[in-house]
């Protein structure tokens, strides 16, 4: 059994009570708030290992909640999973980009939400991935060497250039992480090189495209980015 602890901030009753029967029996302690200040509130008195945060709360919405959450030292590092509504892909756009970790779409499957929980407790946890550029990342047939910008498939080495293996090493750092086009943006003008989001889609076209069967890895993900998918 888990003694990891949940903070769940949703106002709807039969949504929160399902989510935590669920997550309580799974081991893990969960307590819930109603409301976004209530839920800052719990957030800073309990530090809980993981918020799950419904985006639609009277008063302070949970944007905000996340928002405020990200911008405090002593809370930045809790990672969060959207609670959204369908077709709310710029409120799940800004989320990401503000620190938000995942998201769930409502109505969701249980079985869904409580593999994205399990995924997100297990990366906070292997933090930080730290610098380690030498370390060779391995998805069977795909090959990434990042110190020496090098790419195989099925031992093959694949010509990309300096933008499309930026992109697939920043990706591939974190399976399962959805990256917006915005965070990929910003993570290439970061390292010196300059690109527009929309240019980003035509990366990834070219990066499949160069990565042929390889290129299952690389997942759209509606409305939102890319995630690499293992
Ligand atoms: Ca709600």
């Amino acid at each position: 059994m888990s003694e990891e602890s949940i903070l769940i901030v949703e106002d709807e009753k039969d949504i929160q009570e399902l989510v935590r029967y669920n997550l309580s029996k799974e081991g893990y302690r969960v307590t819930c708030a109603d409301s976004g200040e209530a839920g800052l509130k719990s957030v800073q008195s309990q530090h809980p290992d993981l918020v799950i945060l419904d985006l639609m709360l009277p008063g302070v919405d949970g944007l905000e909640v996340c928002r405020r959450m990200k911008t405090d030292l002593a809370t930045a590092h809790i990672p969060i999973i959207m609670l959204t509504a369908k077709g709310d892909e710029s409120d799940i756009v800004v989320g990401l980009e503000m620190g938000a970790d995942d998201y769930v779409t409502k109505p969701f499957s249980l079985k869904v939400f409580l593999t994205r929980v399990r995924a997100v407790l297990r990366r906070s946890k292997s933090e930080p991935p730290g610098e380690s550029e030498e370390e060779i990342l391995r998805f069977s047939e795909l090959v990434i060497h990042p110190g020496r910008h090098e790419v195989f498939v099925d031992e093959k080495p694949v010509a990309l250039t300096f933008t499309e293996f930026f992109i697939l090493k920043y990706l591939a750092t974190r399976p399962g992480w959805v990256f917006t086009r915005l965070q990929i943006v910003q993570a290439i003008r970061g390292d010196g090189y300059s690109t527009s989001e929309r240019s980003v889609d035509f990366q990834i076209v070219g990066l499949r495209k160069k990565l042929e069967g390889a290129a299952r890895y690389i997942e759209t993900v509606r409305g939102v980015g890319y995630r690499f998918k293992e």
